[in-house]
């Protein structure tokens, strides 16, 4: 169990305060928080600084392709009801954010961390963790979907030495895959709507078989794992059968399976499925997203889709026909410059309802609604947008550049 008593070395010591001071000049220069420089400066002048800070802390890591931002929110809340919490909430999810985010952990006792999927085996090795949850892996906007395979295969490398437990989504073949090198797995049964990325055995690249919820491979018997938690409709269901109804603010199937991981990584550390759950009830929004802002006296609810996978989920937590949507997509460094993503997203599930669309890259947008056979409306800007759309709550969906340049116009 982790207690403050092992006191810095005088190096590391050293790396925070020049961190910290590099992140008040960069703050001062107004470039947003200065987290990451500050990150960056302390992790040169102590390249351990990370494990050292991380030494004195129970560590859980959250990482996927989707949700981990808010399924990290969701665990630091369920933790705190067992002590401090350290977190990296504002997603700087790089071992620079992250060193960043542990310097300022005071008398913290759990670090709850969200870690770029590139980043997890690295940051595993360094951190010792207690628990690594894994939710969802699938192509995002810069890989195609071999890049994915080799994530799973990295990360299979990476976790098989760990001691930590591993909390995963057993519907998920590549996340499975991922963590069955792993002697200490607890399988959730989180769903999966998004299936383009594991049609072919990660084992062995036969055709995956996917009956219903189950899947398996017919050629090597790669197959799923049987779950100890699950998620069925609105409750979790525990290891030992019982159900806990689910209450978040949060909305959306996606984020009851973001619970549902959350509770069996709390129960890890103690704390029962419905102290966790009722904690989980005070996330309202996750850096921005879900936020229900008011601009030009209409309701706009503020949704962020950085992928395909992210998409197609974004489309089944909306209100229904006929609430109004707009859509936003850029393709600036962050969102990956090529919009050829649009072409693995279902648009037509957007039919029968009034649709902006706006961007930097709203032609090609364009394109791909009218292929889909969809009725949209092209825009000059958000707040044209806004005025074009019928009465009713706002569905705003953009990705993730274009999600910063939402904020900042019709944002609080
Ligand atoms: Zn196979």
């Amino acid at each position: 169990m982790a207690g403050n008593t092992e006191p810095l070395p005088p190096r590391a010591k050293l790396a925070v305060t020049a961190g910290k001071a590099a992140a008040a000049v960069s703050r001062a220069a107004g470039r947003g928080s200065g987290s990451v420089i500050g990150g960056k400066v302390a992790l040169k002048l102590d390249p351990d600084l990370l494990a050292r800070l991380a030494q004195n802390l129970d560590v859980v890591l959250v990482s996927a392709t989707n949700g981990k931002t808010t399924t990290t929110r969701l665990i630091a809340e369920a933790l705190r009801a067992v002590g401090p919490v350290v977190s990296n909430a504002l997603g700087a999810n790089m071992p620079a954010g992250i060193t960043a985010a542990l310097a300022g952990s005071g008398d913290a006792r759990y670090g709850v961390i969200e870690v770029d999927e590139k980043y997890l085996p690295a940051v595993a090795r360094d951190t010792t963790p207690k628990a690594i949850a894994l939710l969802n892996l699938s192509r995002d906007q810069l890989d195609r979907a071999g890049e994915t395979r080799m994530l799973a295969e990295r990360w299979r490398e990476g976790l098989s030495g760990s001691k930590a437990v591993i909390v995963a989504n057993a519907d998920d073949p590549l996340v499975v895959w991922a963590a069955s090198s792993s002697p200490n797995v607890v399988w959730v049964a989180a769903g999966q709507e998004w299936k383009d990325d594991a049609w072919s055995c990660p084992a062995c690249g036969g055709v995956m078989q996917r009956p219903g919820d189950d899947w398996f491979c017919g050629e090597c018997g790669f197959r799923r794992p049987t779950p100890s938690w699950a998620l069925s409709g609105d409750h979790v269901l525990d290891p030992h059968g019982s159900a806990w109804p689910i209450h978040l603010q949060l909305p959306g199937r996606a984020n009851k399976a973001n619970a549902t991981t959350s509770a069996a990584v709390a129960a890890a550390f103690g704390v029962p499925p419905q102290v966790a759950l009722e904690r989980m009830y005070s996330v309202t929004a996750v850096a921005g997203r879900y936020d229900v802002v008011s601009y030009q006296g209409r309701e706009i609810r503020l949704l962020l889709a950085k992928n395909p996978a992210g998409w197609l989920e974004t489309f089944s937590l909306i209100d229904p026909p006929p609430a109004p949507v707009i859509l936003s997509v850029n393709a600036r460094g962050a969102d990956g410059t090529d919009t050829s993503w649009l072409w693995d997203v279902d648009y037509s599930r957007l039919a029968g309802r009034p649709i902006c669309v706006i961007g930097d890259r709203k032609l090609d947008l364009a394109v791909r609604l009218e292929v889909a056979g969809v009725d949209f409306q092209v825009c000059e800007n958000a707040t044209e947008a806004v005025r074009q759309c019928p009465p009713g709550r706002i569905e705003a969906i953009a990705n993730y550049t274009a999600f910063q340049d939402l904020r900042r116009i019709v944002g609080n």
